[in-house]
């Protein structure tokens, strides 16, 4: 509760509130109009443990690309964006494998300077130069096994807008905030400080993924219409941060613990736009079914 209280004590962030203030729900018109694309995203955290099963594990996936799924495609953008999160070392030849099945790759981070005597750091160029598309900035083991607070959350993403790369963007309560009751209030925080400096424009480029820290790795996922009312209230907050546009135009993931068995309801939320995966995404058929989620 201390930890809690002293967080929300410590926001200087008088927008992510007052911006509450004025905004007000979307019409299902807006909904419908928003025509957001779907976009699945597996995290392998620091897994397999070897070259040879990351390139066993990618080239399974290629053969579960179904009918639904994409590459980005500016011309056919109702099907399902795909992009995979391999550990540093494996990003060149995994990329080699997935991209002609028109999956995606990206950085599990990324250090915000460009370079120098940062020992154990990668930089925006780095990952760039091996072809990837997305960096995940803000992932909650980021934000508590390495610091990374949302200050240099927020350097990442501005550098990784800057390079032409694409955050996404995690965001989420622990068990804590949760119990107390705060959970809309830390996430609103979190987007209002993570979000520095992006304009209007950046935006389109940036994923949120709201990701209930309780859920990740545990095994319990947050109720399908629980999560989208938190996705719901995120859109009321990039309302107030920018405008109606902005808040029906983001795609916004859930992630904890997403499964075979979770995944057609959470996508049948209409406000959720993806998910991001971890464990489920180290098999190659579980992530399969993942991405060829069906409506219910
Ligand atoms: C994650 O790493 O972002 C995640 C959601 O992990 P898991 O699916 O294992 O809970």
């Amino acid at each position: 509760m201390k930890f809690s209280l002293t967080l929300l004590s410590t926001i200087s962030c008088a927008s992510a509130f007052s911006v509450l203030k004025g905004s007000k729900a979307p019409s299902s018109s807006q909904l419908l109009m928003a025509g957001r694309q779907p976009i699945m995203a597996g995290n392998w955290k620091m897994n397999p443990a070897t070259e040879d099963e990351a390139t066993a594990l990618a080239k399974g996936l290629t053969t579960l690309m179904g009918d639904e799924t994409c590459p980005m495609d500016e011309e056919n953008d109702s099907c399902t964006e795909v992009v995979i999160f391999p550990p540093h070392p494996f990003l060149s030849n995994v990329k080699s494998v997935v991209e002609e099945a028109g999956i995606t790759t990206g950085s599990q981070s990324v250090f915000f300077e460009d370079k120098g005597a940062y020992t154990g750091s990668v930089s925006i160029s780095m990952v760039k130069s091996v072809g990837c598309e997305y960096v995940l900035c803000g992932h909650s083991e980021r934000r508590t096994l390495f610091n990374d607070d949302d200050d240099a959350i927020n350097r990442k993403v501005l550098k990784v807008l800057e390079s032409g790369l694409k955050p996404i963007l995690c965001i989420g309560e622990t068990k804590e905030e949760y119990d107390l009751n705060i959970k809309n209030e830390v996430c609103a925080m979190q987007l209002a400080k993570d979000l520095v400096g992006v304009t209007k424009e950046r935006m389109e480029d940036v994923v949120i993924a709201y990701e209930p820290v309780w859920a990740i790795g545990t095994g319990l996922v947050c109720e399908s219409k629980d999560a989208n009312a938190v996705h719901g209230y995120l859109r009321t907050v990039l309302a107030g941060l920018y405008d109606d546009e902005v808040a029906q135009a983001t795609r916004i993931q859930y992630g904890g613990s997403v499964t075979p068995d979770s995944v057609d309801e959470l996508m049948s939320q209409p406000e959720i736009d993806g998910c991001l995966v971890g464990g489920a995404s180290l098999d190659a058929e579980k992530f399969g079914r993942i991405i060829n989620f069906v409506k219910v």
